[in-house]
């Protein structure tokens, strides 16, 4: 029988809400998919029950050599600051930053996973001027080299795997360990940013409940509206690589479900848009940010045949904030 695979969850600089999103893992739940995944979860900051003393004693055993690393996850970015020293994150009770550990321990890891936005590239933590220096573990923001160098790859010719998104969907997490268990990941699954295909590969757009009124630029002019939040909210949904509308979070939501504008929190950098995240920047009345694949012409003139045609309904729709006016049942007489 094979032997299971020995996984180490670590946290720096971070909230812990991939954590908590792992935790609503369902279908099956956490524990089930470890056992089944043939995964052996050495330490996790909220699930094990063991002390700080216990967990230094596993990583100076595992960078002794006397247990060995098969997945490292690493949730939150890595502190650098103050001035390259990483003293901003000492891990508990050992005067060493935390980024030193990371470092040791990367080089025994079989493989190493970037969990969430800030530990693929920084995220959150590096944003607003980065003053604890945070970076990724191999990205900081879309430059390739940070902790580990550009060129780091495994011995499989993995990179790190940047499991990307703000908190990052736990099914993410299950299917990419699930696919690392079984050794069924290799570079081809991989996208530019080092993030899982299998859910990059689509755009948050796919499956919006929104996209009737998109189809005809039927916009909300507010938060509360029913309308498509692209034109006027912000919504990054035609750009953000990600599959939440069609892969629902908690059995059911999504942040547009939710009435939330997509940030495209998938995307390095995306805690510094440069704009307010629910505002759509425009030049000339033109969305600057467009649909992935669509040139700036093909969309206004589509946008204007759109609007010309929008059903009466959907103008009315776009700007309530639940349904008034209901769909016309067809009265024609069948032939
Ligand atoms: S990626 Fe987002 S949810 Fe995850 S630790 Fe960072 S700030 Fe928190
Ligand atoms: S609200 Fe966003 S994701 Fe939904 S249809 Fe409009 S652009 Fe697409």
């Amino acid at each position: 029988m094979n032997r299971k695979k020995n996984l180490l969850w670590l946290q720096s600089g971070g909230c812990g809400g991939c954590s908590m999103s792992l935790l609503n893992s369902e279908q099956p739940g956490l524990t089930v998919f470890f056992e089944a995944a043939g995964i052996e979860l050495l330490w996790h900051p909220s699930l094990s029950e063991s002390c700080n003393d216990d967990l230094i004693t596993l990583l100076h055993n595992i960078i002794d050599d006397k247990i060995s690393l098969d997945i490292l996850c690493l949730e939150g970015a890595v502190i650098h600051g103050p001035k390259g020293t990483g003293a901003f994150h000492h891990l508990s009770n050992t005067q060493q930053p935390m980024r030193d550990w990371l470092k040791k321990l990367s080089q025994k890891a079989k493989n190493i996973i970037a969990v969430g936005s800030c530990a693929a590239f920084g995220g959150i933590t590096a944003g607003g001027g980065n003053p604890t220096e945070a970076s990724g573990l191999q990205f900081s923001g879309e430059q390739a080299g940070a902790l580990l160098s550009a060129d780091y790859k495994n011995a499989q010719g993995l990179p790190v795997i940047n499991i990307a998104g703000c908190p990052t969907h736990p099914g993410w997490i299950t299917d990419t360990l699930f696919a690392l268990a079984r050794n069924e990941l290799s570079m081809s699954d991989l996208d530019t940013f080092n993030r899982p295909r299998f859910y990059s590969d689509q755009l948050v757009h796919h499956g919006c409940p929104r996209n009737e009124y998109y189809e005809y630029k039927a916009s909300a002019e507010k938060p509360s509206d029913l309308g498509c939040m692209m034109e006027h909210l912000g919504c990054r949904g035609t750009q953000a690589h990600a599959d939440c509308n069609t892969r629902l979070w908690n059995g059911s939501g999504s942040c547009l479900r939710g009435g939330y504008a997509c940030i495209n929190c998938t995307a390095p950098q995306f805690e510094e848009p440069g704009y307010t995240f629910t505002l759509t920047p425009k030049v000339a009345g033109i969305p600057t940010g467009l649909p992935t694949d669509m040139p700036k012409a093909w969309f206004v003139a589509l946008s204007a045949l759109a609007k010309a045609a929008t059903p009466q309904r959907l103008k009315n729709n776009a700007v309530e904030d639940h349904v008034r006016t209901p769909p016309e049942i067809d009265a024609r007489k069948k032939p």
